[in-house]
């Protein structure tokens, strides 16, 4: 039986009463286990450990979501094991066979979507609109990878060789063994089960260390994965320290591959450790990294500005600017500059700062570290650039910060140049279109960006001259589709390993040819 063509979940409308019902209900049925303790799990053990992880609610200090169980390098080494040994039999089920847990576990997930959207939204601090659209996403990796497996595995009819009289060559694409998956805790169930998704139905087995911010939900994806079936060992659940087991696991000689989403910082790190060659260890390991993002958006004079000063609006403070793909810049021609900053900051100051279970547009940042960092960026901010809105703390019982927007800073300041990962937004005046475009390029990243025009040639110059890998026209530089929009950048964004697309799961795998003499 054939999969249906894939097709994007969609979206809850909680315009509805019975929609936003339905999530209350949810979160506080959430609410009701917070505080459990959660073990590892390496192979078919369930294994709990004396010193835990502590999840909090970042909207809530007081609120423990749960106390998840920690491996040292010893049950890291236990892991890489279980997880090798699995492999063995793994990878030689069919790719079909894959992907039917895949495709289970989107069933079981899509009948249980507030159930995961609550409680994300209580670890992470998202409001409904955006836990649930992270729940959709999960669906969509599930679905599309399935898909993509299959795909794959018939790749000798899809794309047949150059036929040779007297021989038989095929290619097949085979797993490469077994990788570590650091997913990161601002998309932790889309990103975490994408990331894993595509590792284990291309035939690995893996390691999965989840952020230390949101360890519950990647918890209850793993027990989804044990729900349909999936065998032991195929994904090994062991949280812990970069520092002890994540550098560990990088560097282990029977680590085949790291796939890892975060900052830049960690991902060179990776990259670096990676690199070397451990005793024993017989191949190049190969590094998937998703990094950071100084995202943009420019605007000229003949573009559409209520609608720029929206998309602007919503991709610097969608989930508190906390995506790599978030429009921290906006770089606006001196003809309309005024008139448009006149409109971003009156829809900023709209933005009620709250309690995500309460739905507020805007909520917490993730961490403590997380909200000290934003602060100093907000206090340089005050230096770099005038202050439009915001500009402080705002309260609550967690890492609250008022969505804030700084005007006229410069294109070399640091708050145009670095990845602040927060609810700030710099705004920069350009002479014009051309000068905009160039502004916006001067920085080490490129993973998203956007242009809102009307006239035709400048968007035809934009689309070749904007260098990013995720350029968008005339809409916000967030929210990428699965399928629709394969997500990944350039330079310092990382491998521009293009998540939700054709090209992904080549990256989990590798090419073998066998040519028979008739
Ligand atoms: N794919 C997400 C988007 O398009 C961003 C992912 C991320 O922040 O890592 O908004």
């Amino acid at each position: 039986n054939e999969p249906q063509p894939y097709a994007n979940e969609p979206f809850t409308d909680f315009s509805r009463q019975d929609e936003r019902e339905a999530m209350e209900a949810a979160i506080a049925q959430a609410k009701t286990k917070l505080g459990r303790t959660y073990p590892l799990k390496i192979g078919a053990q369930m294994i709990e450990t004396e010193p835990k992880i502590a999840s909090v609610n970042p909207g809530n200090v007081n609120e423990v979501i749960g106390f998840v169980s920690k491996a040292n390098q010893e049950l890291a080494e236990q892991a890489m094991q279980a997880a090798l040994a699995a492999f063995e039999s793994w990878k030689r089920v069919s790719a079909r066979e894959r992907a039917e847990y895949l495709f289970q576990a989107a069933k079981l997930m899509r009948e249980r979507k507030h159930e995961f959207s609550a409680l994300m939204l209580l670890e992470a601090g998202k409001n409904y609109a955006e836990a649930d659209a992270d729940t959709a996403e999960a669906i969509d990796f599930l679905e599309y990878y399935g898909r993509e497996a299959i795909r794959l595995s018939a790749v000798n009819e899809t794309q047949p060789l150059v036929k040779i009289p007297g021989e038989e060559n095929r290619l097949s694409y085979i797993p490469l063994g077994v990788g570590v998956i650091i997913p990161p805790w601002n998309f932790p169930l889309a990103i975490c089960v994408g990331m894993t998704a595509a590792a284990i139905v291309s035939g690995n087995a893996v390691l999965l260390k989840p952020s230390s911010a949101t360890p519950v939900i990647a918890y209850k994806f793993v027990k989804l994965m044990q729900e349909v079936g999936l065998p032991a060992g195929v994904i090994n659940y062991v949280p812990g320290s970069g520092a002890e087991i994540g550098d560990y696991l990088t560097s282990h000689p029977q680590t085949r591959f790291v796939s890892f989403t975060g900052s830049k910082e960690v991902g060179l790190r990776i990259n670096r450790l990676a690199a070397e060659t451990a005793p024993g260890q017989i191949w190049i390991k190969r590094v998937i990294a998703e990094m950071g993002g100084k995202d943009g958006i420019v605007v000229d004079e003949t573009a559409d500005l209520d609608a720029a000063a929206s998309a602007i609006v919503a991709s610097a403070f969608g989930y508190q600017g906390q995506k790599c793909s978030a429009g921290s810049r906006a770089i606006i021609v001196e003809a309309v500059y005024d008139e448009l900053a006149g409109r971003i900051v009156e829809l900023t100051k709209q933005l009620q700062v709250g309690l995500p279970e309460h739905n507020f547009a805007a909520g917490p940042v993730i961490d403590s570290a997380s909200y000290a960092r934003i602060l100093d960026y907000i206090d340089l901010g005050r230096e770099e650039g005038e202050l439009l809105a915001g500009g402080s703390k705002a309260p609550g019982n967690g890492y609250y910060i008022q969505p804030t927007v700084f005007g006229g800073v410069d294109v070399k300041a640091r708050l145009m140049q670095e990845e602040i990962f927060g609810p700030v937004l710099a705004l920069a005046k350009a002479k014009d279109w051309r000068e905009a475009i160039e502004m916006y390029n001067d920085t080490e990243f490129g993973l998203t960006g956007s242009f809102f025009s009307t006239d035709e040639d400048r968007i035809a110059e934009a689309l070749e001259t904007m260098h990013c890998g995720n350029l968008y026209v005339n809409r916000k530089c967030t929210g990428a589709l699965v399928g629709a929009q394969p997500f990944g950048g350039f330079n310092m964004s990382g491998t521009d390993s293009k998540a939700g697309g054709h090209d992904y799961l080549l990256l989990f795998t590798q090419a073998k040819v066998t040519s028979r003499k008739l």
